[in-house]
């Protein structure tokens, strides 16, 4: 097959390693670089460019589109979608797993657990989010944070109505979040592929940080999870519509809670803990369910 990788630095690990696999299994891969795509928007034509040149025919598309350029791959990664491209997750259920707040509200209509999660655009309802969390201590979060950052613990109720405030005040978009203590600093990431859990871990945080992000200096170890856990992931991964992504959950007093799904899951952290060919099992997926346009949303709703 011909597989084209919307990817900016093609020698990241994940990357890397998707090219290598695509390449062991004799199928073509071309990693384009998202930001040199322009999209030329005509009727009836959708077409790309790139390098001056419109896009040869791909059979596939693998968009590992970075948090800092959402806006822009997912239009290139559309426009794919529109000429028939098959893409490995689709641009409309990026866009609904780049945005916490809309994610959480999907998930929760489809009655996943979550960490009890509120939203509030008036600095005068404050305090009444941090109650609805049943804070203090609450979780504070950009909407659209990622790798850790812009994720903050509010012990007393002045500390979280300050960081609350300052965020509103630059007007940030957040969202407070009930903060689940007994999870310890660690949370499990699922790697769903094609609606099945293919490797699991648990990452640990940095002494004294309760974030577990690997990039915050976690650690990662493979874990057995529960099949509760298990259905968990599986059903987030459908109600979002991805493919292939990385379910985080903490294990809270109640069973697992949600805290994000990641559409471009890092591979390095989870192949190196689980010994699982990750990169293989994603081209795998890609050869058995590629098909010039069966594209199911076409970048559209
Ligand atoms: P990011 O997208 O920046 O990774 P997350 O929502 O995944 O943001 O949060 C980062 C980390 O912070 C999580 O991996 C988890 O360890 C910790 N964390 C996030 N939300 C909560 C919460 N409600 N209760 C306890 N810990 C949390
Ligand atoms: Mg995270």
């Amino acid at each position: 097959m011909r597989i084209a990788m919307l990817a900016r630095n093609p020698s990241l690990y994940s990357h890397r390693r998707l090219a290598e696999a695509a390449l062991a299994r004799g199928h073509q891969l071309e990693v384009l670089n998202t930001l040199r795509c322009t999209v030329h928007i005509a009727s009836h034509r959708p077409t790309v460019f790139y390098g001056g040149a419109p896009v040869p025919k791909f059979d596939a598309i693998i968009p590992r589109i970075g948090a800092s350029v959402t806006q822009y791959g997912m239009a290139v990664l559309r426009q794919f979608e529109m000429s028939g491209v098959w893409p490995l997750n689709e641009s409309v259920a990026i866009g609904r797993s780049r945005d916490k707040l809309r994610s959480m509200q999907i998930l929760a209509k489809h009655g996943l657990g979550l960490p009890l999660t509120a939203f509030a655009h008036d600095p005068r309802q404050t305090e009444e989010i941090i109650h609805a969390v049943k804070g203090p201590p609450v979780v504070i979060k950009l909407l659209e944070g990622t790798q850790g950052i812009g994720v903050v613990l509010a012990e007393t109720e002045a500390s979280a109505k300050s960081v609350i405030e300052a965020f509103r005040g630059a007007n940030v978009n957040i969202l407070v979040q009930e903060f689940i203590k007994e999870a310890g600093g660690t949370d499990i990431r699922a790697l769903v592929i094609g609606g099945k859990v293919v490797a699991a871990m648990k990452r640990t945080g940095a002494p004294e940080d309760f974030r577990s992000n690997l990039h915050r200096g976690g650690s990662a170890e493979v874990v057995r999870i529960t099949p509760e856990e298990r259905s968990t992931a599986v059903r987030a991964a459908r109600h979002m519509g991805l493919n292939v992504c990385g379910v985080d959950m903490l294990r809270s007093n109640h069973g697992p809670v949600i805290m994000e799904v990641n559409s471009s899951p890092g591979l390095e952290g989870i192949e190196a803990a689980t010994g699982k060919d990750v990169a293989g099992l994603i081209i795998d997926f890609i050869a058995a369910n590629a098909k010039l346009g069966r594209t199911r949303t076409k970048g559209a709703g």
